[in-house]
């Protein structure tokens, strides 16, 4: 059964580049004869809205999708992301950090285009999981991680157009591109975003990841988080990014694209998937 997800963060207005990721899934799914999910990625709890919540699947139903199932928020399950990491603090894999705070929010965020992960120095390496004080986050160390995963299978398929085919996750390249990433971030409670998104597409079955080619280079962390928790690697398909007329890629800050203003200005669903290249049904 093919099952598939769309997992917008409510932290602002669907623009036409989730609008592309959303409508892309739902079809894929509806074609395969599977399942097409809602998540609503909401960990980040000083920029989600629940305006923005209600907003989403109003503009996801005005586009004609449907979605199989409740929606699942991840808000309510930050503590058991939480208690799920002790398995890695039991394996030795964990270790306390009390860089600044800006490097860690960054590694926290969502990503941007071209800048996947801050690699960390390793400073506070080494230090006893007995030494965290209430402000530290918690990094993986990636070196003890890929020597306790040996010579396991670290690969992925990606059917997207930018990089089709399978890849494997070479442990040097690994150490330079992606580093001890922050997993958590005590204190607030708050779990790496791509932590949460990993747990949640075992949970819900996903056997298909479509999304947008800018979290590409968070799939190989992802990869490596599945094995360390056994979880099963769905296929993954990162799509082609919705520019802006001067190619920039759309954030949520591009309230000029919402869905809503085009809505506004009387766009039908038939003009939205035209506009980001889709057929109609
Ligand atoms: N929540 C992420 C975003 O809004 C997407 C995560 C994913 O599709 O894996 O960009």
């Amino acid at each position: 059964m093919f099952v598939t997800r769309f997992a917008p963060s409510p932290t602002g207005p669907l623009h036409l580049g989730h609008a592309y990721s959303a409508i892309l899934a739902h079809d894929m799914a509806r074609a395969a004869g599977g399942r097409f999910l809602l998540r609503m990625e909401d960990t980040d709890l000083d920029r989600c809205r629940p305006e923005y919540d209600a907003l989403i699947q109003d503009d996801l139903r005005w586009l004609g999708l449907t979605w199989d199932g409740p929606i699942h928020r991840q808000a309510p399950h930050i503590s058991s992301y939480n208690t799920r990491l002790e398995t890695l603090e039991d394996k030795g894999l964990l270790y306390p950090c009390s860089c600044t705070r800006s490097d860690i929010r960054a590694a926290l965020a969502a990503p941007q285009e071209g800048v996947a992960f801050n690699v960390y120095p390793g400073t506070c390496r080494g230090r006893p999981m007995t030494s965290r004080l209430p402000g530290d986050a918690l990094r993986l160390d990636l070196a003890a991680a890929l020597t306790l995963l040996g010579t396991e299978d670290l690969s992925f398929t990606e059917t997207g157009p930018a990089h089709p085919g399978l890849h494997r996750i070479d442990a040097v390249e690994a150490q330079a591109r992606i580093g001890d990433v922050v997993l958590s971030r005590k204190g607030e409670e708050i779990v790496a975003y791509f932590l949460a998104s990993a747990f949640d597409d075992a949970d819900q079955g996903v056997t298909h990841v479509i999304r947008g080619e800018d979290l590409f280079d968070f799939t190989p962390v992802q990869v490596i988080l599945q094995r360390l928790f056994n979880l099963p690697t769905p296929i993954y398909h990162h799509h082609r990014l919705i520019r802006d007329a001067a190619g920039k890629r759309l954030a949520k800050r591009d309230d000029a694209r919402a869905i809503q203003k085009y809505r506004a200005e009387g766009a039908t669903p038939a003009d939205i998937r035209r506009m980001v290249g889709l057929p109609n049904p």
